[in-house]
């Protein structure tokens, strides 16, 4: 038995707005989303209201979690703050977790320059050491690829590692680890991240058909994956390796700024449009005041599987000539190779997968750049 959404407006509607408003009357609910006992949607609020709105997103999600043929539920609290309006305070610092409304009032109005830098009012996520981003200017340069075997890299220095796939648009990291159940919940009703590889793993492609993420805003986007970092129980961590949605727009600028970041690794492929675009990123990291852990140059150069010869088919070396005139680090280059795409793709990662080869190696000598700049946050040898 499914659910339907009416039946979900049916359960809203008994559920009151602080002025004592039936929900369904309030004019702040979504689209539903209800589709194979998985529901999704969120309570669009004015940010001034949005503290006293967080006790009603709780309700709601418990009611329409306790219906019968509801295997997910994820209730989002967006806030959209009104043109000169106050903005709204900022968390408890002690709270450890959000509510999800400030990255909507951060979205509208950037940090301005100088001032403090906005991580220092995000709450650090209990147990995690550090949180890094892996992104990229645009998507299919192999950013989730690279985010999964980086993870796993770390993982090999000896570190205990999570990955948070926030790819909103496009989850992938259901394909690239075989993972498809539902996460569990433990007994504060935080998400039990899936296991494999060793990694803690979280994905959005978890709780929502990816027909259902494409359609999200920016506000939703972020909300989303405020709760995917607070809401779920990470347990402890040395790194949380956060794979982003590709590009530098409004949602990936807000999850940079929202997300308490102790760097980003940037993802090019050697093309000079993707440079271009992984300048953009590199520009996005900096005016939120998140260090560029450095560059990854992915399908630098052409490998044959069969006889081992390098081809520089798109003009290899370029990620690091443009990482040294910007000043950031060079990482590494990960070669276009039939093993990383096909390994990827059934879920088997190189780097667990052929541990002994030659890619292993090379991810894992970037995670070892990675793990070194972390060395102030994260306790490593
Ligand atoms: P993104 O996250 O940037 O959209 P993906 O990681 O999903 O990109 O990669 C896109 C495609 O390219 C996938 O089929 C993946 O297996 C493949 N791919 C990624 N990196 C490499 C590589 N170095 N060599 C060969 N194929 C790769």
């Amino acid at each position: 038995m499914s659910v339907t959404q009416q039946q979900v407006l049916d359960v809203l509607g008994r559920i009151k707005s602080p002025r004592g408003v039936a929900l369904t009357n309030a004019d702040v609910l979504s689209v539903i989303s209800a589709s194979d006992g998985k529901v999704f949607f969120s309570i669009n609020v004015d940010a001034a209201e949005a503290r006293a709105w967080e006790s009603v997103r709780a309700e709601a999600e418990a009611a329409v979690r306790a219906m019968p043929g509801v295997t997910t539920a994820m209730v989002a609290l967006t806030a959209e703050r009104k043109p000169g309006a106050a903005p709204p305070p900022p968390p408890p610092p002690a709270a450890g977790r959000t509510q999800g409304v400030q990255p909507a009032a951060a979205h509208k109005h950037p940090h301005p320059p100088g001032a403090a830098s906005p991580m220092s009012r995000q709450a650090e996520i209990t147990g995690v050491a550090a949180v890094i981003a892996v992104a990229s200017g645009k998507g299919g340069v192999g950013k989730s690829t690279t985010a999964l075997n980086l993870a796993l890299g770390l993982r090999d220095l000896g570190l205990k590692v999570g990955l948070l796939d926030a790819d909103i648009y496009g989850p992938s990291v259901p394909r690239l680890t075989g993972l498809r159940d539902k996460p569990e919940l433990n007994a504060e009703r935080k998400m039990i991240p899936l296991r494999r590889f060793g990694l803690a793993i979280m994905s959005i492609g978890f709780l929502v058909e990816e027909e259902t993420a494409m359609i999200w805003r920016g506000p939703m986007v972020m909300s989303a994956v405020t709760q995917m970092l607070r809401d779920v129980d990470w347990g402890k961590l040395d790194v949380l390796v956060v794979d982003m949605p590709p590009g530098t727009g409004d949602a990936q600028l807000t999850l940079a700024q929202n997300v308490p970041l102790k760097g980003a690794v940037i993802v090019s492929t050697p093309q000079d449009l993707s440079l271009i675009d992984a300048r953009r990123g590199l520009a996005m990291f900096k005016k939120v005041n998140v260090p560029v852990l450095g560059i990854v140059e992915n399908m630098s150069y052409f490998q044959c599987p069969h006889c081992g010869t390098k081809s520089d088919i798109f003009g290899h070396g370029g990620a690091r000539h443009e990482a040294d005139k910007l000043g950031v680090p060079f990482l590494g280059e990960i070669p276009l190779h039939m093993a990383i795409r096909s390994t990827s793709d059934a879920g088997n990662p190189v780097v667990d997968s052929e541990p002994d080869g030659p890619h292993a190696a090379i991810y894992r000598a970037i995670a070892g750049g990675v793990r070194d700049q972390l060395k102030g946050a994260i306790s490593v040898a």
